[in-house]
């Protein structure tokens, strides 16, 4: 949390952060991200809401959820009764997401009162903040923009760290289902990609970002779709120049997916 002063006023500035959440399994077994997780919350400042951008909710159209009670969404099969059987119980804030709206256009972002907490937020949220006292809600990620558009997008959202809002932005900069490796060997072509996102986080290249695919070949294959992207798109977009940067946990999860976070305070 950074502290200035303007105008004999004090602004505080929330941090900002990119998880690279994984696997569902990592939010209720014993594992190395989960512990960086807990450490991380345990580090952090009280907001008096968090804003999490998650991959795992996509619309048509940028939407805000507005629910003041968000249901834990189980948006996964295949998995343990107990992952199913989790639940995150943070209340909603109507008033911040229409805060939010209100940093656009009229109708630029609608909003939703059915949508919940997906996975990609509560998975980490049960870590970063396990009393669940802090209120959540989410944004969606509009299918239609590219990625200059969502950057453009983010870069309103920045004012809300000044207001006490810490922004979460949930997915993976490697994202391979298709190539998961259970023993957990690493390809090349996900190291390269996450080192040629982490050099262009470094030098502060938003064009770098924005532009994956001159990182070569493996930009796609390691991001073969947008989603697990997107969100540390979001996050990059609202860093301060006097944010300093931080990656933790820098390795793979089941090989293909990148569990590198990023933060900014
Ligand atoms: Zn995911």
């Amino acid at each position: 949390m950074t502290q200035v002063s303007t105008n004999n006023k004090s602004i505080v500035r929330m941090p900002a952060l990119f998880i690279g959440h994984g696997n569902p399994m990592l939010a209720i077994t014993s594992n190395p991200y989960r512990e960086a997780w807990q450490a991380l919350g345990a580090s952090l400042p009280q907001p008096k809401a968090i804003l999490c951008i998650s991959a795992h909710w996509q619309t048509v159209g940028t939407q805000v959820c507005v629910s003041k009670h968000p249901n834990t969404l189980h948006d996964f099969g295949g998995f343990p009764s107990e992952l199913f059987e989790q639940q995150y119980a943070a209340p909603g804030t109507p008033e911040f997401a229409q805060l939010t709206q209100s940093l656009f256009p009229a109708g630029k972002i609608s909003a939703n009162a059915d949508w919940g907490l997906d996975h990609g937020a509560w998975c980490i949220l049960q870590s970063l903040f396990p009393k669940a006292d802090v209120p959540v809600f989410q944004l969606s990620l509009d299918l239609n923009l590219d990625f200059s558009a969502h950057f453009k997008l983010a870069r309103q959202l920045a004012q809300l760290r000044n207001r006490d809002v810490m922004v979460i932005g949930s997915g993976n900069i490697v994202h391979n289902l298709a190539q998961l490796n259970m023993q957990g060997k690493t390809a090349d072509w996900a190291r390269d990609f996450d080192q040629y996102v982490k050099s262009a986080l470094e030098n502060s290249d938003d064009e770098a970002l924005m532009h994956i695919e001159r990182a070569g070949p493996c930009a796609r294959i390691a991001a073969p779709s947008d989603e697990h992207y997107l969100p540390l798109l979001y996050i990059t977009a609202i860093r301060h120049s006097e944010d300093q940067l931080h990656f933790m946990t820098e390795s793979f999860d089941l090989g293909t997916l990148s569990m590198r976070s990023v933060l900014y305070s």
